[in-house]
């Protein structure tokens, strides 16, 4: 039977935690996500330019990131906003893995950018707003890549869990969720970071969980304090915004890091992950584990 989430919802079955299966480790060239390792996705919003983007690979990686992110097609709040570069922005990404090693996370909106977006990227990001992208979610399980998936931001965790069956269904097993923050009645944050969400789906689901804290939170300075939260309650890793400069972002500068607060928020993790590695005797009672039957 199927994990069941406090008499809430039942987990759907490629997806559920088994006796079977109670962990799936998404592969990327020598990433484990879903292991012993906690996996740090890093960097700027949207692919700007070159010289942007190759700067923050190359600081990102020295602190200790394993995946380049950035967005080459963007899903703007508004039509006036900068849309992204496209394939040039593709480009640019695949340039800065050859000179830096770090695998690429982007995003594809639509499923007739699929295949395209699969010779340049490493893991597929499905965005907050095209969770329930059905005809997209297919596509994406006949990608040949691990696809992560981001939570809708008014989407409950069944529903959550849902469009990861759809991607499986189709034929994709390797799948990341992301919590990125939901609407709520707080306006004091860009969104709210549904913490609990990480250890709810770690008991239901066999999927590696990750944590968004920079669309979560929308402003800088609580996205370190954010990250903590989510290794302590068992997150795999983090999908983080940084650039060189944000306040000439062309998106989400308020809430992207600069290299230097990167770094540091990438030093002051280390006592929390050492905790998360101490042998499982040794831990405080940090996950939930009894809320599933
Ligand atoms: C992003 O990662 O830049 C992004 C657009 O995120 P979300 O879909 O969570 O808003
Ligand atoms: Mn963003």
């Amino acid at each position: 039977m199927n994990p069941r989430w406090n008499g809430q919802f039942s987990c759907f079955d490629l997806v559920a935690k088994t006796d079977r299966c109670t962990r799936t480790i998404v592969r990327v060239g020598d990433i484990e996500i879903g292991g012993n390792d906690f996996v740090v996705m890093a960097g700027p919003c949207a692919v700007e330019s070159e010289t942007q983007l190759l700067a923050t690979a190359e600081a990102v990686g020295r602190a200790g990131a394993r995946i380049l992110r950035g967005g080459a097609y963007k899903p703007r709040s508004s039509p006036y906003s900068f849309q992204g570069l496209g394939v040039e922005g593709l480009k640019i990404l695949r340039k800065a893995r050859e000179e830096t090693g770090l695998a690429i996370v982007t995003e594809v909106m639509s499923e007739e950018d699929v295949a395209v977006i699969a010779e340049y990227a490493d893991i597929m990001q499905v965005g907050t707003r095209s969770m329930e992208n059905f005809a997209l979610l297919e596509a994406l399980g006949q990608c040949g890549r691990p696809v992560l998936l981001k939570r809708g931001m008014t989407a409950t965790l069944e529903e959550f869990l849902r469009s990861a069956q759809v991607i499986a269904l189709a034929g994709n097993p390797n799948i990341i969720l992301c919590e990125r923050g939901i609407r709520t009645f707080e306006t004091a944050t860009r969104n709210t970071l549904d913490i609990a969400a990480v250890p709810v789906l770690k008991t239901v689901s066999h999927l590696p969980v990750i944590v968004d804290p920079s669309h979560a939170a929308g402003v800088r300075s609580l996205v370190p304090v954010l990250s903590r939260a989510a290794v302590v309650v068992g997150a795999d890793g983090l999908l983080v915004e940084v650039h060189p400069n944000p306040e000439r972002a062309l998106s989400d500068g308020d809430q992207s890091l600069t290299f230097a607060e990167f770094r540091r928020m990438m030093t002051d993790l280390e006592p929390y992950l050492d905790l998360q590695r101490e042998p499982h005797e040794l831990r405080p009672q940090l996950l939930v584990v009894g809320g599933a039957d």
